[in-house]
């Protein structure tokens, strides 16, 4: 038997759910799904700015590094203090009058004629030296002049007499026709004095190299000359040298004279010399130009510094800057920066500056798209890139933001804000599917616990009519003959009719109980008394099934508060079902005693128990352990409700200790005085 009421309540519950959770759920999902639409559109643009802030500080600072160095520049009183250039300027000079400008920091093979002189004094020599120098003028006595020289070298005051008394010997060995003699000499100069300068401008081991091939030369030597132009030409691309431009060139012209002795190493030799060349004439023409926008035409964008003019240009080792500033009394100052050793130098630290959370990743590139600089700490996410200044032409900055990570994504403004909000509608909405299952699942079990307890109660009622009907039946046909089997007739009947009105009493209590409109009638009464009487009742029933009732009653017992209905109730029921349950067992012992505060009534059997699993259930409406079912005990599951819901209006407490096969004991306690008064209690 179906009731039908459920299963519409089951829909009912299912389209809450749906109404109250799904619908809004989807609705503020739909809603949080446009947010984090809107909100990236959003974060996009206001990324690209942030990016776009970041470039422009980014060129900014640059900027000012470039400007500090030239007015670092034009702070240096010329010829008195040279600043410390960094790495990235290349060459940096300095011009008053008309004449070359004075260098100040170059890197080049020779510079301009007549810069940087050095005005030398006469050197003071020693009375030995000057001994010789006049043996040699003389002519005539060649051997001693170099006896005398080699005896200057011993007494020499200083390593510039040493130096031109070595020369001095080299020559006349030259001059007697001893190239042998003379070569011996220039290998004993070249390694004392090896970037030493004659005047300041000479550079000894040039003339060594030079004069040595020449010396094998005139011995037919080819290797050896070979071998010193290699070396005249290598010491000859090194730069910083600083040799001027015409003493660059004469011992250039000088190397070119041996220029038919094919080799290839001394052909490359001559070809990076000649690029190097090219490059030191295109600066000291870039330096030597009073308005070098001339050379390269175009740029000129407005300088912080006065009259500060800049352009950009290429050559083939790179990418620079020319910064030049003129005042008006026609003083200049001006440097060449190598682009991409300033960025390789600054941008770290500049970036750094500009985004001092490390959230960027980004990339510098020159015009030839080669990446200088690079610090790339995210794979997803686009790069977006940018150009630099005029300074940069042609070169980029690619920037982009750094992904962040999944805690920071969630607690940050926007997404991580409508992901949270999305978060929670799932999480409702699981809840509420949980919650719903699990009603409709109390409902359903409800449900067949009702169908349960009526099928139950029909059979429970049942069995007692039947029985009446059949003694009634006997009696009214008068088929019982004897007066004594009448009377055990009618004592039966008795019994029967009390015992269903106790289960029907139950019934309508039960009911009662649960919607509290049970009223009690609280009476200050001897409870053993009571008991006496309540237990007395149930004997008869008790023996018909062989079984005693042992009663153990506690001295001193004073009056309790309490609805004698209610409790004889209580009792029956306990005491019913230590009957149903008891199995082989023939006793039942109930036991009362009392401390301060409360009385104690146990009821003991030695049944068939209740397993743990059971223990805390029975106590719930329509429950009945699965055991019953099998051994065929009859019963409603709502007894030990009835029996807790009683107690604890009472004020009191039941407690149940049992065990399979071992039998249970059921005490509950009730206080001398209820706290509440229950007939106010009641309600209905
Ligand atoms: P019922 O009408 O089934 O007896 P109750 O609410 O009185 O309903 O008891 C609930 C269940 O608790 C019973 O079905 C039975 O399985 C178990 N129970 C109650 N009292 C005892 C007992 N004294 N011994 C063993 N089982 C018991």
């Amino acid at each position: 038997m179906k009731p039908k009421y459920p299963e519409s309540k089951q829909r009912r519950i299912i389209l809450l759910y749906a109404l109250a959770v799904l619908l809004p759920g989807i609705l503020l999902g739909i809603l949080a799904w446009r947010g984090i639409q809107n909100d990236q559109a959003r974060r996009e643009k206001e990324g690209r700015a942030r990016l776009q802030s970041t470039r422009d500080a980014f060129c900014l600072s640059m900027d000012s590094i470039v400007i500090a160095e030239m007015e670092q520049l034009t702070r240096t009183i010329p010829g008195k203090n040279k600043p410390n250039f960094p790495d990235f300027v290349q060459l940096a000079f300095h011009q008053s009058g008309t004449g070359d400008p004075d260098l100040l920091k170059y890197n080049l093979l020779f510079i301009p004629d007549s810069t940087n002189s050095v005005i030398q004094g006469q050197p003071n020599r020693s009375t030995a030296f000057m001994e010789a120098l006049r043996i040699e003028q003389m002519g005539r006595e060649p051997k001693k002049a170099i006896n005398q020289f080699n005896k200057s070298i011993q007494s020499a005051k200083n390593a510039n007499e040493v130096l031109d008394a070595q020369l001095a010997i080299a020559r006349i060995y030259k001059k007697l026709n001893k190239p042998d003699d003379a070569i011996d000499e220039w290998r004993k100069i070249e390694p004392r004095f090896p970037m030493w300068k004659i005047n300041g401008k000479m550079p000894v081991k040039l003339i060594a190299i030079t004069e040595k091939a020449r010396l094998f030369a005139t011995l037919g030597k080819q290797d050896s000359v070979i071998n010193e132009v290699k070396s005249g030409y290598a010491f000859l691309a090194q730069p910083g040298m600083a040799y001027e431009a015409s003493l660059y060139r004469l011992f250039k012209t000088q190397l070119e004279q041996w220029k038919a002795l094919c080799n290839p190493e001394i052909d490359s030799l001559r070809k990076t010399l000649q690029i190097r060349q090219d490059e030191t004439d295109f600066y000291i023409r870039l330096i030597r130009e009073r308005n070098p926008l001339v050379l390269e035409g175009g740029l000129k964008p407005p300088g912080i510094i006065q009259g500060l003019h800049r352009f950009p240009f290429n050559r083939t080792n790179g990418s620079f800057l020319f910064l030049n500033v003129e005042s008006a009394e026609g003083e200049r100052f001006g440097m060449v920066m190598d682009l991409g050793a300033l960025i390789k130098s600054k941008a770290e630290s500049v970036m750094q500056r500009a985004d001092s959370m490390n959230a960027l990743s980004w990339i510098i590139r020159d015009k030839q798209d080669n990446m200088l600089v690079n610090r790339n700490n995210s794979e997803k996410n686009e790069f977006i890139h940018f150009d630099l200044t005029a300074d940069f032409p042609g070169w980029t900055l690619s920037i982009k933001e750094n992904e962040m990570n999944w805690v920071d994504g969630i607690l940050s403004k926007g997404t991580g804000t409508f992901l949270l909000i999305f978060l929670f509608i799932g999480l409702i909405m699981v809840l509420g599917l949980i919650f719903t299952l699990y009603t409709l699942n109390q409902e359903l079990k409800l449900n067949r616990l009702k169908s349960d307890f009526i099928a139950n109660v029909s059979h429970e009622l049942k069995s007692p009519l039947t029985s009446i009907r059949h003694l009634m039946d006997l009696l009214h046909t008068n088929r019982v003959k004897t007066v004594d089997q009448r009377k055990k007739y009618y004592a039966t009947m008795i019994e029967q009719t009390e015992h269903l009105s106790y289960l029907i009493e139950n019934i309508l209590d039960f009911s009662r109980l649960e919607d509290n409109r049970k009223k009690y009638r609280m009476k200050e009464i001897d409870y053993l008394q009571l008991l006496d009487s309540w237990t007395g009742q149930l004997d008869d029933h008790a023996r018909s099934r062989d079984i005693s009732i042992i009663r153990v009653w506690g001295s001193g017992l004073p009056k309790v508060s309490i609805d004698p209905d209610a409790i004889q109730q209580v009792i029956f029921n306990l005491l019913d079902n230590a009957l149903k349950y008891s199995d082989e067992s023939k006793r039942i012992e109930i036991s009362v005693d009392a401390d301060g505060k409360e009385v104690r009534t146990c009821i003991r059997d030695w049944g068939y128990g209740i397993a743990k699993k059971d223990q805390d259930k029975v106590f719930d409406r329509f429950y009945r352990c699965e055991d019953n079912l099998f051994r065929g005990i009859k019963g409603s599951g709502i007894g030990l409700t009835i029996v807790r819901k009683i107690v604890t209006d009472h004020g009191g407490r039941i407690t149940l200790e049992s065990s399979p096969g071992e039998g249970s004991t059921f005490c509950f306690y009730l206080p001398f005085k209820p706290e509440r008064n229950h007939e106010e209690n009641t309600s209905g």
